[in-house]
Formats: structure tokens, C-alpha cells, sequence
């Protein structure tokens, strides 16, 4: 590791335990503990490594996989890292990973959920979790096993002092929301038994209106729309554009209205959560708050209370996420506490591995690589900003010249002059179409060039 750039004073580190299965064909299995720094702009989306564990299957004695990070973390924390202070802001894990490290009964155990006392029941041969307002849980009970059927088994984890172990656990919105809430509706509506499943003109309809959305996908997007029909193989990243952006355009007119204005209060109240200045505004969090529990309740209308599993309930627990870490993170939106830069790091990790000879010491190897390329968290992090494919073709307002361009690639985005990735908003909120980059004579600087909308 390089120390030689940006000069951190504290780094409050985020910690991601999960298992992948490593090879489709076998059982093997990694279980790395990994950390990112949500504090630190510089190092968004970044994932470093703790340790990595593999096996068969996850390890048998949970102290023992524990023991080393426990005792390195509680040194970091009290001695510091070389000058800096390190915090522990808290665990994002899936709620099977989640129960594992804390001890806790499983997600279809009727005393399963970690922030309230709910007790569920069953409905049709399922695990539910109807009631909205029960006590909530308090660090102190756990810390005191005073629920035994919540915690049948004990967690090394009680020897971290910061850990508060209601609070530090976070509820990820990727597993929760776009893996399993959206996901759910989505294969009810598509998929699943009448009378939820819609009409084969109907997903033809989804369908095309989908394919149609490619063309206007910005390169902000990962992927682009794909079609219904290979609903199964849609990543967390589809998911979530369809949430938050292609969902309200493609189901209009094609859900019933009811179904339809349940599916919004979902879209609104999950967009409040995931916009900054939306999570510093205490009216907006509570109309979030509202959308969870209004849209919690309509699903047991519309579709049945077998459907308010795990997932659906922690919905109404969501917002109190956004009060615990907001004074903690800044610009903070519940992304800044999710699993998806962990999930992209391993996937990429598991990529590198060839073969099944020795894959932990493949992965050792690939991680040296990765951090010899500047996967580097004491490395140079500048934001680059960088103008491309000169052209003369214009438009030239009369104070600008050549030399032109028709891309910026500026702090992880790129704009273009032709769409879909030449439309911005700028400080002031107005909209501008990008017609061209080239030479102000009066700013003597390359200046962006666009029409207002
Ligand atoms: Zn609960």
C-alpha cells in the first residue's frame, strides 16, 4: 500500500461478510469479510479485503473465522491506524449472512425480524410478518440475550465496544428492495399464478416499451433494459433502474390503477431514500416512512398477506436507517450503506478465478494484482476530466472557437453531443441539451455549448 497522497485524518469503514459460491458446478465457496469507507469521496464504490475464508461450505466455528478480524479491528479502533482514527460505522449483509454472524434465529423464524419484537405467523405454508407497529428491539436486550428464541446462539461479534447491535446492522435496500421486494412483484406480475399474471399482450407490451427505453439509457447505466422474458438473469442493477426509473413509464396503463399506485408508493418512497438532500429532510422521510407502510398494507389488499414476508417488513424499518447514518455519512443516501460496491467487487473477483487448483491462492494473487494497479486505498484518487474526439463541425456561437469536441468525460460521467448522454442538469437546476464543446475566447477555457430546455 502507497501512503503518500490523500492525507485522511479518520476513516469509518463499512463491513460486508458474505458467502459466493465460487464455481457453478461444485460447492466451494468463498466467505471474505471485506470493508469499504463511505466517509471518503475519494474512495466511493471502492472494496478492500479483510480476509477471505474458503471451504465447502461456510465455517464451522464462527469464532474461529471471526477471532483475527475481531482482535486487528478492536486494535485499529483503539490504537488508530498509523495517524489516523478509525470508526466503525456498521455490518452490510444479506439477511442469511446477517443471521449467521449475529447468532440469530433465520428470516422465516417467526422472531426473526432485528429491529422490532413482531412475532410472525403463517399464511398458505409461508412465513409472515403482518402487524406495522410492534416494540422495537434495543441494543441493551441483545447484548443481554434477553430474547432467546430472537439470539439461540452467541456472536463473537459482542467483543466489538462500538457495535450497536440493532442500529450498526444495516438493512441493504439491494437485497431487500430490488432483490427481493421488486423482485417479487415483478415474477408475480410476469411469472407467477393468475390472477397476478398478466396477459401475454401485456408483457409484450412491457416488453417492447423496455427494448424502446435503450436507446434513451444514459451511460450512467450499467446495462441497458432488457426484456421480460429473461426476467430470471436481471441483475441488481437492472432491478434498480426499473424501480426508480423505468418502471413508472413501461406499467402505465398496463397495471390497473390500484395495482399501479401501489407500485408508485414503492417508486417514491424507495427515490426518497436514495437522494441526498431528500434524506436531510425530515417531512420527506416521513412521507417515505408513509409510502413503505401505505404500500405494505395495499400489497396484503391486492395481492394477499402471504406475500409480507422478511423482505416486505423491513420496509417500515427502512427510514430509520437514514436517521441513524445521515449525521455520519455525509451526502448520505441508504447506497451509501448497500451491498452493491461489495457485490460488484466479488463478482469481479470470482471472474479472476481459473480453475479449480488452489483458488484461494489464485485470489491472493489476483487481489496483489489488483492492488499493484492502483486498487489502492492510500492511492492517488484525482478526479479526471477530459475532453475527446475533436471534430470542426460545430455549432459555433460567435465567441467560441476551435478547438471542438463532442465528449467530456468529467468525474466518472461522460457527455456527449448526441443522445442519450448529452442531456444535463446544471447547479441551478435548468435543463441544457449538449450541442457542442470548443474554445470561449471570452472565459479562455473549453466551455460546454447547449440548448435550455
Ligand atoms: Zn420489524
Amino acid at each position: 500500500m502507497r501512503a503518500n497522497s490523500v492525507n485522511y485524518t479518520s476513516l469509518s469503514l463499512l463491513l460486508n461478510i458474505d458467502g459466493i459460491p465460487l464455481f457453478n458446478s461444485s460447492s466451494g465457496e468463498f466467505y471474505p469479510i471485506l470493508f469499504s469507507v463511505p466517509t471518503a469521496e475519494e474512495l466511493d464504490g471502492k472494496v478492500f479485503p479483510v480476509g477471505i475464508y474458503y471451504g465447502e461450505k461456510k465455517p464451522d466455528s464462527l469464532s474461529q473465522f471471526l477471532k483475527y478480524f475481531i482482535e486487528e479491528l478492536n486494535d485499529v479502533i483503539n490504537n488508530g491506524y498509523g495517524s489516523m482514527d478509525i470508526n466503525l460505522l456498521g455490518f452490510c449483509c444479506d439477511t442469511p449472512a446477517k443471521s449467521y454472524i449475529l447468532g440469530i434465529t433465520s428470516h422465516v423464524g417467526f422472531k426473526s425480524c432485528t429491529r422490532c419484537k413482531i412475532h410472525g405467523q403463517t399464511v398458505e405454508r409461508r412465513r409472515v410478518f403482518l402487524e406495522i407497529d410492534c416494540p422495537p428491539r434495543t441494543h441493551e436486550d441483545f447484548i443481554n440475550n434477553v430474547d432467546t428464541v430472537y439470539q439461540p446462539r452467541s456472536t463473537p461479534l459482542v467483543d466489538i465496544p462500538s457495535v450497536d447491535f440493532v442500529k450498526s446492522f444495516t438493512l441493504d435496500y439491494m437485497h431487500l428492495i430490488c432483490l427481493g421486494v421488486l423482485r417479487t412483484l415483478l415474477f408475480m406480475w410476469f411469472k407467477g399464478p393468475l390472477p397476478n399474471k398478466m396477459s401475454k399482450n401485456q408483457r409484450d407490451l412491457i416488453s417492447d416499451r423496455l427494448l424502446v427505453l435503450r436507446g434513451h439509457i444514459p451511460s450512467d447505466f450499467v446495462r441497458k433494459p432488457r426484456p421480460i422474458d429473461v426476467i430470471k438473469s436481471w441483475k441488481a442493477t437492472e432491478l434498480r433502474a426499473f424501480l426508480l426509473y423505468l418502471g413508472p413509464v413501461v406499467l402505465k396503463g398496463v397495471l390497473s390503477d390500484t395495482k399501479y399506485k401501489n407500485f408508485l408508493s414503492l417508486h417514491c418512497a424507495s427515490t426518497i431514500i436514495l437522494r441526498s438532500e431528500l434524506c436531510r429532510n425530515d417531512d420527506y422521510l416521513e412521507l417515505s416512512r408513509k409510502l413503505f407502510k401505505y404500500f405494505i398494507n395495499s400489497v396484503k389488499t391486492l395481492y394477499g398477506e402471504m406475500y409480507i414476508s422478511h423482505n416486505f417488513h423491513n420496509l417500515i424499518h427502512i427510514v430509520d436507517d437514514v436517521h441513524h447514518f445521515r449525521t455520519r455519512i455525509p451526502n448520505f443516501t441508504v447506497h451509501s450503506v448497500s451491498a452493491f460496491p461489495f457485490e460488484n467487487f466479488l463478482q469481479q473477483l470470482k471472474k479472476r478465478v481459473r480453475g479449480h487448483n488452489k483458488p484461494l491462492q489464485q485470489i491472493g494473487r489476483r487481489l496483489s494484482e489488483m492492488f499493484s494497479q492502483g486498487h489502492d486505498i492510500f492511492g492517488k484518487h484525482e478526479k479526471k476530466r477530459e475532453f475527446s474526439s475533436q471534430h470542426n463541425d460545430g455549432p459555433l456561437p460567435a465567441f467560441c472557437v476551435s478547438p471542438q469536441y463532442s465528449k467530456l468525460y468529467h468525474n466518472k460521467c461522460e457527455i456527449t453531443v448526441t443522445a442519450p448522454n448529452n442531456c444535463v442538469k446544471v447547479k441551478n437546476g435548468k435543463v441544457f441539451v449538449i450541442e457542442n464543446f470548443a474554445f470561449s475566447n471570452e472565459l479562455r477555457k473549453i466551455v460546454a455549448i447547449g440548448r435550455g430546455l
